[in-house]
């Protein structure tokens, strides 16, 4: 769920620093200028553990540091993001959305439903009803009670989730996202939430020892979004990206911006889905 950024160093001030997900002395909540978001986003980081059930080649979480107790505490949460959003100026930034991403998994939180409603009442009791609440997930605990509940909220309160898919086969997924989820299981947990509410799915591609992605793993991937549309699934569009700072595995180097958008312009003439890159 990594993000390359502008971060506020301190309030109504913007500045280029490497991404750090500590603001002032908030636990949940930091500002940054999100490339996806295209513009100001207020992140929601619920992972204070920094633990997360994929370990991706290209993450970039320090999971070499000491972490804090996992307990999500909702209530501080709504006061932090009341704290930031009653702190925006008139000539801050247009705020885009809240986004929950963070250290890990937000979806592996059992009250991410309670902590969405906290989101969404928050940002209509300061004026910002039509600012949309986002989920970003790899999509593995959507067939969970506490996913779909989760699911559930978003789509009431007028939400997105974006869901990660790296990879169009097993073999690949396994080895970029370090699981052994099934890529048959996330594909369904995709259309499910497609049937729920709009899906955007966020797509990783990236050098391995210098090498891009190999035709047939785009034509791997490309089968499997025509599996997902032929399967009924909408999703609301594609995102392809890559490595915005280095990972920890230094063999993982970032893709040119003429092959991200050569790996889109396959995804829209080959699958008809509408798609961007940010390189
Ligand atoms: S899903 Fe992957 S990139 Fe996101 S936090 Fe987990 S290990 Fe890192």
């Amino acid at each position: 769920m990594c993000e390359e950024c502008l971060v506020f160093t301190q309030r109504s001030q913007l500045s280029t620093v490497r991404h750090s997900r500590a603001y002032g002395h908030f636990s949940y909540i930091y500002p940054v200028i999100s490339r996806r978001s295209r513009g100001l986003s207020i992140g929601v980081n619920l992972s204070l553990d920094n633990r997360c059930n994929y370990n991706c080649i290209y993450c970039e979480v320090d999971r070499s540091a000491p972490a804090a107790a996992a307990q999500v505490d909702p209530e501080a949460l709504g006061q932090e993001l009341y704290q930031m959003l009653s702190d925006l100026s008139p000539h801050s930034p247009a705020l885009r959305d809240v986004t929950f991403a963070g250290n890990g998994e937000p979806m592996a939180v059992r009250c991410l439903d309670h902590c969405i409603d906290l989101a969404a009442d928050t940002l209509d009791a300061l004026g910002f009803a039509d600012i949309p609440v986002v989920v970003i997930t790899n999509g593995t605990f959507i067939h969970r009670p506490w996913g779909k509940r989760a699911l559930a909220r978003l789509a009431a309160a007028g939400g997105e989730v974006w869901i990660k898919l790296d990879a169009g086969d097993q073999e690949r997924m396994t080895r970029i996202n370090s699981t052994l989820f099934p890529l048959e299981k996330l594909e369904e947990n995709i259309f499910d939430a497609s049937r729920v509410l709009p899906v955007t799915l966020q797509s990783m591609f990236m050098k391995r020892w210098g090498q891009p992605p190999s035709d047939e793993a785009v034509d791997r991937y490309i089968g499997c979004l025509n599996r997902l549309t032929e399967a009924g699934a909408v999703i609301a569009g594609v995102q392809v990206y890559t490595v915005a700072r280095q990972p920890r595995l230094s063999h993982i180097t970032a893709l040119d911006a003429p092959a991200l958008e050569a790996i889109v312009s396959r995804i829209r003439t080959e699958t008809g889905l509408p798609a961007a890159s940010f390189a």
